[in-house]
């Protein structure tokens, strides 16, 4: 992108201004493509998260690590479908296995050939979890993890951490949201161990799950700290609570997921993205124990639902994606990479002198304005918020497609010299701005 040289008193809102007006004149089939979804969706749209004035880019297609837009432009991808694209666009082994798998026909409304493979592969892969069941979303994963803990304890209340977003109808940004399950929470303040015990013993006989992400991944990719982590294992061990980690995101940040890594295990583990191969999932699973109450052969057991629990292109899929693609090496590497962009974004700040943190671990990571460190949600939220549509805005019209809020997933088909690129033209943003970027 040409450089545009910064008048004097030109505020952040000028500038998202400037840079809308430029993205909606070299945009027209998107802008098109608005207009006509707004007559049949509110706003235009199906999933709120991709809104952004002054409308959002649209894709054609994708390849590898790149997205096509309907104008021609062509991206480098570091949304990667939050997270769940880690195999990019154009995987053969993946394509070949849904191609096949559609031919053999894909709604059988039986036991299939594929969903104990998957299960074999997921236990095989995490290791807490002992036995699996399969559902559509991480959302679906998350609320049937809790309607477990809740069936299995007689408890009704979960303990929640403010700022985690645990899925469509489990957000917790300043408290529940209108739309959230109403599901009793009690809300704690994320690594602030001793709070969060506090609140533990003084809801012990109410509560029946402590639900978290081992990185708030939506919140700011904020790494839970292992000795956090530890207190809330012991704390629920005390009290008979099930803790439950939402591995929607993180499972992909080590070999065997980031729990296994940092040394803490669950009772209950759900997961998501990428595990179905591309293709919609949701899986929930953990100690034996637990979900044995499901074998549908117990007089006693609890139903377990869903018309395309078992489908077979996310079962089939699944099998290949984690057994042949992103196995185990394949993790490593690609977390190996995340971590050296990580360093060299946060490299590019200081050299400016810019008050800009780069978080996560690994393959993800989160921009964020302020000087740091960013370690908790109320950091987030005292950094600059206003900068972040400016960042995603500028890199857009830079053929750079980051979300909105700050966040980058990479995906394994990225090259090192995608990487540099992004680099690049990360610095490039920093000199175009910098004047209102810092000094914070
Ligand atoms: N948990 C976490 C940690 C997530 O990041 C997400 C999705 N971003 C979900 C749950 C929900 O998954 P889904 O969008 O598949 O419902």
């Amino acid at each position: 992108m040409s450089s545009m040289p910064l008048r004097r008193n030109l505020t952040v809102d000028d500038a998202i201004a400037e840079v809308s007006a430029r993205l909606a004149r070299e945009n027209p089939a998107s802008a098109r493509r608005q207009e006509t979804a707004e007559a049949h969706m509110p706003g235009g749209n199906t999933r709120t998260l991709l809104y952004y004035p002054p409308f959002p880019i649209a894709f054609a297609g994708g390849t590898g690590a790149r997205l096509k837009d309907l104008d021609g432009h062509e991206y480098i991808d570091l949304v990667s479908e939050q997270s769940a694209a880690v195999y990019g666009h154009s995987e053969p082994r993946l394509i070949e296995c849904i191609a096949r798998v559609t031919r053999e026909g894909i709604n059988l409304g039986g036991p299939n050939r594929y969903e104990a493979g998957l299960a074999a592969a997921v236990t095989r892969r995490f290791p807490m979890i002992e036995q699996v069941r399969f559902c559509n979303s991480g959302t679906e994963a998350n609320m049937f993890a809790l309607s477990t803990a809740r069936a299995a304890t007689g408890r009704d209340k979960v303990l929640v951490f403010a700022g985690a977003y645990h899925g469509g109808l489990l957000w917790f940004p300043a408290g529940p949201g209108p739309l959230n399950a109403p599901v009793p929470v009690v809300i704690a303040p994320f690594n602030d161990s001793e709070k969060t015990c506090a609140l533990i013993e003084e809801n012990a006989a109410s509560l029946a799950a402590v639900l978290i992400e081992p990185m708030m991944g939506g919140g700011g990719c904020l790494p839970a700290s292992r000795e956090f982590l530890s207190e809330l294992r012991r704390a629920c061990d005390r009290h008979g609570i099930v803790l439950i980690f939402d591995e929607v995101m993180t499972s992909r940040l080590g070999p065997h997921g980031l729990q296994e890594t940092l040394g803490v295990r669950s009772d209950l583990t759900t997961l998501g993205k990428y595990v179905g191969g591309g293709m919609s999932i949701g899986a929930f699973g953990g100690r034996a124990a637990l979900m044995a109450r499901f074998d549908p052969r117990r007089p006693d057991h609890w139903n377990h639902a869903g018309t395309f629990n078992n489908n077979v292109l996310t079962m089939a899929a699944g099998i290949v994606g984690l057994t042949e693609v992103f196995t185990p090496e394949a993790a490593v590497q690609l977390n190996d990479k995340g971590e050296r962009l990580r360093q060299r974004l946060n490299a590019a700040a200081e050299r400016r002198d810019l008050p800009v943190t780069v978080t996560g671990i690994g393959s993800l990571m989160t921009i964020h304005f302020s000087r740091g460190p960013v370690t908790t949600p109320a950091d987030v939220a005292r950094a600059n918020q206003a900068l972040k549509p400016l960042l995603h805005l500028d890199l857009l019209l830079d053929h750079v497609y980051i979300a909105r809020r700050g966040y980058i997933a990479l995906s394994m088909p990225i090259s090192e010299a995608d990487l540099d690129q992004v680099v690049a033209r990360f610095e490039g943003f920093l000199e175009r701005w910098g004047a209102l970027i810092g000094p914070q």
